[in-house]
């Protein structure tokens, strides 16, 4: 017999991917302009991105980009404790820091990054990771990282996270979660979860990946919204590849924390430092964020017009007051087959299957921003209805369930 094939399993596993409508495909952008992102000749409206205020292609944050690349260039050309650490990049930390009013920032690649590392740093296999099972992959690939003991509870069932926290009593532990979940829009029940962190003397760790610019008082990110205090969230994850419309990532907290990261994270010590203009760049999406409240409000009042009128409808929405406006679908070819029939129809809306959903709740995942139009945001609604009815038509004729 001997050794088994690799290349023989790949192909395999690649022809059973084809059959069940699971292989992804990678599609170049031409252009983008705003909303309207130019593939093969044709504009689509860009109803897939996570840019929900607009700052990807901001005039100041270009500017700010431009700016440093001339004065400092292009790369940073080592690793933060080396040689790369760079005084825009102690600025950008500053002010996430001043923003979110919490002791200290670190900067790192990226949220992917950050989380693999964060765990990581903080725990090893003695000790115990509670996570919610709809969390981000990279929360659990920082877990598996640590080799930590890592607990699974049903979605934002806080009980369920209490009965895995008090199994492992003599378990050091760090309680992860997603502020807001990030295929499903909702936003998790941080207060609560804060709550028991502190009655079973655990570490809280939100990643707000997309909370940040959207929520709360000067879009100070989920746990702001829910009115929790700064000594409430000892540690959190804020990507700048969301709302700020840049790349990169911080991770925000007490000293001793953030300290405990920068000494033991693999993923920050072992790469190269981000380059300094991009930290200048983002430092200029920062303030604007922080402070353009009227962007903000465009984008929640998108949210309240798309879900008003989806609700009408009778759309199978997900409850979300967030702009990842997920509409669950189920079947893997119906989810492709509507999200096929949009773009013919000039939307960009993902169809979102498994791994990054469980099995059986394919969706279209419709992201907003601040840079729609209203009237663009009623198109949508428009072709979704047409997109769906027909689908149904279709599938049922068929009978591919
Ligand atoms: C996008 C995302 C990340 C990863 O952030 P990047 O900066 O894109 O690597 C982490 N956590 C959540 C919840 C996310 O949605």
């Amino acid at each position: 017999m001997g050794r088994p094939s690799l290349s023989e399993r790949l192909a395999r596993q690649h022809a059973e991917r084809e059959a069940a409508h699971a292989r992804r495909r990678l599609l170049a952008v031409d252009q983008r302009d705003g909303v309207c992102l130019w593939r093969e000749g044709r504009c689509l409206l860009d109803f897939a991105s996570n840019d929900y205020l607009g700052l990807a292609q901001h005039p100041a944050v270009i500017a700010a980009l431009c700016e440093a690349a001339n004065a400092h260039g292009f790369g940073s050309t080592a690793a933060h404790l080396v040689s790369g650490h760079h005084r825009l990049h102690v600025q950008l930390e500053e002010a996430i820091a001043d923003w979110l009013e919490q002791p200290r920032a670190l900067l790192f690649g990226s949220g992917y990054l950050a989380n693999l590392g964060v765990i990581q740093a903080l725990l090893t296999t003695d000790d115990l990771c509670v996570q919610d099972k709809l969390n981000h992959a990279c929360l659990l690939d920082g877990a598996r990282l640590s080799g930590a003991q890592l607990k699974r509870y049903p979605h934002a069932d806080v009980a369920a996270a209490g009965r895995q926290l008090r199994s492992m009593p003599a378990r050091a532990a760090l309680l992860a979660t997603d502020a807001v979940f990030s295929m499903d829009g909702d936003i998790a029940p941080l207060r609560e979860l804060a709550g028991l962190a502190r009655a079973e003397n655990a570490v809280l760790y939100i990643d707000d990946a997309h909370g940040l610019g959207v929520h709360g008082p000067q879009g100070r990110g989920s746990a702001a919204l829910l009115g929790m205090r700064s000594d409430e969230t000892p540690l959190q994850l804020l990507t700048l590849g969301k709302a700020l419309g840049g790349y990169g990532a911080l991770v925000v907290g007490s000293d001793a924390l953030v300290e405990a990261v920068l000494q033991g994270a693999r993923s920050y010590l072992f790469t190269t430092a981000l380059p300094p203009a991009m930290a200048a760049a983002s430092l200029a999406a920062l303030h604007i964020a922080r402070g353009d409240e009227q962007r903000r409000l465009r984008l929640h009042s998108h949210i309240a017009r798309f879900r008003h009128a989806a609700n009408q409808l009778g759309l199978p929405l997900l409850e979300s007051a967030t702009p990842i406006q997920p509409i669950l679908l189920g079947d893997n070819a119906r989810a492709l087959a509507v999200s096929a029939r949009l773009a013919d129809s000039g939307f960009l809306v993902p169809a979102i299957r498994p791994p990054s959903v469980p099995a059986g709740q394919a969706r279209l995942r419709i992201t907003l921003s601040a840079l729609h139009e209203d009237t663009q945001i009623d198109r949508l609604l428009e072709g979704l209805d047409a997109a769906l009815r027909s689908s149904k038509v279709t599938s049922d004729v068929s009978g591919h369930g």
